[in-house]
């Protein structure tokens, strides 16, 4: 039998609401959710008291409401934390879409701050005291950049190839390779982006190989356009062929239909000269004659989640009065955080140095070595019990661009003598910053590569937490 007495012990809420603890909370978090909340603690207390478990009431009414104020501020904390949060990537994959793709420059950022948090010209002309149009800030420099006539910017990469196809084959037929009908990340499936966008899919060739007659034969009075479409997360090795982009765009030009290019991600330095294979950028693609190309904002180029189209003007204005491009409507904090991270791309020293994705790709495996060998020192100097020894590995680019290219890197890889490989990777995703890591051979590695210096303090802070 519990004894009901023993309810006289708990605080009432009042008695709660007049302790320091709580004014201390409320300037942080509120009246209301901090009320809210010592309500819920003190009305759960009772229920589990009555319930049967005398043991969370003590007889001293003192002891409670320092229980309850510490419960308070945890259930407090962990109610008001944003659903999205900060989180360090320890993988090497640097473009990891599921951790949120590039991370913006500090500059960018600065910009972004201030367009973000007040009135900007959005829509407006300033200089003619007019209506202007959103679009027109990011032009300028993208044509500057890559040669294009024109330039219009979208929601994703995806929203990009459903408005040049909805704008320009809507109920004709796109002819794609077969090789190329590709599935990106996140159920982006081409053949049903082109349905989707009221054209008919015109496949052609073979899965690992395709010829230029099999475009020309496929062509007739109902076809929309030809249509290329980066592979950009496989590989298809052995006996393949296919039409490189300027054999199908002369095509395309010799019987007057459009030649498009989904280029995936957006390349405006080659890579080539940092050990990657050659790929071709936006510069290329147009310079052999594409009409339309399109490409994302958050893959190589480094900055927000955006789709950007680039081509022929006649082509672009007509997807500028398409309604699609409404719905499709890139905010302010995309076009401000866009024009910024493409403007670094005027000085390619700049961009390399500025734009943390280009930074951690470009990253030698000399340069991720000594990252490693400092990362090391420190954690060993905490004393907390980790086994922690270098070794060769790859990092991956991620995000659906290079598959297959490995880029050479030094790791760290650790084990600790008071949890097993397991339990670190799984408390080391529990702490206030999460720690996202691998686990390899019964060993945990953390890959340098994607972890900043700033970023390295929360995984001290992390091991801390965990191991002390
Ligand atoms: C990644 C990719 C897409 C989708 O781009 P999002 O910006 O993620 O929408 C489309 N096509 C290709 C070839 C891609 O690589």
């Amino acid at each position: 039998m519990i004894d009901k007495s023993k309810l006289a012990c708990l605080p009432s809420i009042n008695d709660l609401m007049k302790q320091d603890k709580i004014k201390e909370l409320i300037t942080i978090h509120g009246q209301d959710v901090i009320t809210t909340s010592a309500r819920e603690l003190l009305s759960d207390k009772r229920q589990h008291f009555l319930a049967g478990d005398d043991t969370v009431i003590s007889n001293n009414k003192q002891e409670n409401t320092a229980v309850l104020l510490n419960e308070l501020e945890k259930a407090v904390s962990i109610k008001t934390k944003p659903s999205l949060q900060k989180v360090i990537n320890a993988t090497g994959t640097v473009l990891h879409t599921n951790l949120g793709r590039s991370n913006l420059s500090p500059l960018v950022m600065e910009h972004l701050t201030t367009i973000a948090g007040g009135y900007s010209n959005l829509e407006y002309d300033v200089a003619n005291g007019k209506r202007g149009s959103r679009y027109d800030h990011l032009i300028e420099v993208v044509r500057e950049l890559t040669g294009a006539e024109d330039a219009l910017v979208v929601n994703n990469n995806a929203a990009a190839v459903l408005l040049v196809l909805d704008t320009l084959t809507k109920e004709k037929e796109v002819v794609v390779s077969r090789g190329e009908l590709v599935e990106i990340g996140g159920s982006f499936r081409i053949p049903s982006v082109i349905e989707a966008s009221g054209c008919y899919l015109k496949e052609v060739g073979t899965t690992n190989k395709t010829h230029l007659y099999d475009y020309e034969d496929a062509i007739n009075e109902n076809t929309g356009a030809l249509l290329k479409v980066h592979t950009s997360n496989f590989k298809v090795v052995g006996f393949t062929d296919s039409v490189p982009g300027y054999d199908v765009c002369d095509l395309a030009k010799k019987h007057d239909i459009p030649y498009i290019e989904d280029l995936g991600s957006g390349l405006l330095v080659d890579l080539s000269k940092y050990g990657f294979s050659y790929e071709p950028t936006v510069m290329d693609v147009l310079q052999n004659g594409a009409d339309v190309v399109t490409f994302s904002g958050d893959k190589i180029l480094g900055g927000p989640q955006a789709g950007i189209i680039v081509g022929k003007k006649e082509y672009i204005d007509r997807m500028k009065r398409n309604q699609l491009t409404r719905v499709l409507r890139v905010d302010k904090m995309v076009i401000a955080s866009l024009e910024a991270t493409i403007s670094l791309y005027r000085d390619q020293k700049q961009a390399l140095e500025h734009i943390p994705t280009l930074q951690m790709l470009t990253m030698t495996k000399e340069e991720s070595d000594a990252r490693a060998t400092e990362y090391a020192k420190v954690l060993e100097g905490l004393g907390l019990g980790l086994t922690i020894t270098k070794k060769e590995a790859f990092s991956q680019v991620g995000g659906g661009s290079y598959p297959g290219e490995e880029i050479p890197s030094v790791i760290l890889s650790l084990t600790s003598d008071k949890l097993s490989t397991s339990q670190l990777e799984e408390k080391l995703r529990q702490v206030d910053v999460p720690v996202v890591a691998r686990i390899k051979d019964n060993e945990l590695i953390l890959d340098v590569r994607t972890i900043s210096e700033a970023d390295f303090n929360y995984v001290v802070t992390a091991f801390k937490e965990i191991l002390s």
